[in-house]
């Protein structure tokens, strides 16, 4: 059983780059175009937070191999979970902190490279991704590109090829025995195969309860979390209106020095406390250091590897077991690997992963404007109508990597 503990890699010195990371950005997207052309629409995605860190969302580590934030204590799902006064503490902390730092998550935009990716996805080059990012962007830019597809498709033909990239709104997840004695390890998320996301790690867009699996979309959440916390959700208003952004961590967590939990409200699930159950304990569809990863979940991640002709790895250093496992499962059946991320991977020594140790987002666009220019129809003229929607946001001005970006 693999939990997922805090990602640490061995920092050594780095090595000459090697030939696929000295070749000029034109051979570098051209050799891209080759994998993918090889890969003929069975090519898996993987990507980690270096995917995400253009739109304003801090990485666990930079490109030296080190925390970009050294002071942070994630809580740990032991202590989340925990039916006790102290586990009360805990939820009290991770909700009211988390209760701020939502809105600019649920704000976030996609970026360059999300766009990007989900292009490759609407072409068909590489239709399912799995992430291990939390922050829903993926999504966010596949329903943008899908939504430009369609426009520019004639009226009336529906392309049967895209699945929505939002899971349905139906809400709960298998209900299970209204039975206290239902077993948490027996209950876990609904998952779609032919999702075209997979989030390895969960996402920040949905919670769910721990004793039936209940889900509702964080929206609904925060909107429950604003009623019971009227002082708290003044505070939030203040700080939208003025800009100010507390030091928000991958997680969704924050930074709130000093500040006294103790009458923060956490509400327990609606639904559970609907059968009589009250002490049902709601938590981010997240998946904490300490925690397991749902089997639905790595079952799913294997499939999509088992199915795949082939994997792209972008933007991670693979330090967090659940993806490098991935890797290593292709890397066993015979199946080539291109990573193209900047810094330090636990794959380097992997036989058979070719890696470009440069930034994905530039090789993915010379690739694509190769691409869309000797290719036609609706989905290039769709891609084409989005290609420079992406938002570069720079990080917090408290973050070191916004300071000397070049470092
Ligand atoms: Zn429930």
């Amino acid at each position: 059983m693999v939990r997922i503990s805090i990602p640490n890699l061995p920092i050594r010195p780095a090595g000459p780059p090697n030939a696929l990371t000295r070749l000029p950005l034109a051979d570098q997207a051209k050799h891209l175009g080759e994998f993918l052309a090889d890969g003929r629409g069975q090519t898996l995605v993987i990507t980690g937070a270096g995917v995400s860190v253009d739109s304003g969302i801090r990485a666990y580590r930079g490109k030296e191999g080190s925390y970009s934030n050294p002071n942070y204590q994630p809580i740990f799902f032991g202590q989340l979970v925990e039916d006790a006064p102290r586990g009360q503490m805990f939820r009290r902390r991770y909700w009211a902190r988390s209760f701020l730092g939502y809105p600019p998550v649920r704000d976030a935009q996609p970026n360059p490279n999300h766009i990007y990716l989900a292009s490759l996805q609407a072409l068909g080059l590489a239709p399912h991704l799995i992430t291990q990012n939390v922050d829903n962007l993926h999504r966010k830019a596949l329903a943008r590109v899908q939504a430009a597809v369609a426009r520019n498709s004639p009226s009336g033909s529906s392309s049967p090829t895209s699945p929505s990239p939002f899971p349905s709104s139906s809400g709960s997840g298998p209900t299970g025995s209204p039975s206290s004695s239902t077993s948490a390890t027996h209950i876990g998320p609904h998952l779609d195969p032919s999702d075209p996301v997979l989030e390895l790690h969960g996402t920040l867009a949905r919670v769910h309860c721990m004793a039936h699996y209940h889900e509702q979309t964080r929206d609904a959440w925060q909107m429950q979390l604003a009623e019971e916390n009227p002082v708290w959700d003044e505070t939030a208003k203040m700080m939208e209106e003025t800009g100010q952004k507390p030091r928000t961590n991958p997680d969704g967590d924050v930074e709130l020095p000093g500040a006294d939990y103790t009458h923060f409200t956490v509400p327990t699930c609606a639904e559970c406390t609907a059968l009589g159950e009250d002490h049902s304990v709601v938590k981010p569809n997240v998946i904490f250091f300490g925690e397991t990863l749902p089997v639905a979940v790595k079952d799913q991640s294997f499939n999509l590897v088992h199915n795949a002709s082939r994997l792209l790895v972008l933007g991670t250093s693979l330090a967090t077991y659940s993806a490098f496992r991935l890797i290593k499962a292709a890397r066993e059946a015979g199946k080539p690997v291109l990573m193209i991320s900047q810094g330090p991977s636990r794959a380097d020594d992997t036989e058979g992963v070719d890696k470009m140790d440069t930034r994905a987002g530039p090789v993915l666009r010379a690739f694509l404007d190769q691409y869309l220019e000797s290719h036609s129809g609706p989905q290039v003229q769709g891609v084409l109508s989005v290609l420079d929607s992406g938002i570069v946001k720079s990080l917090p001005a408290d973050d070191p990597r916004a300071v000397s970006p070049s470092s």
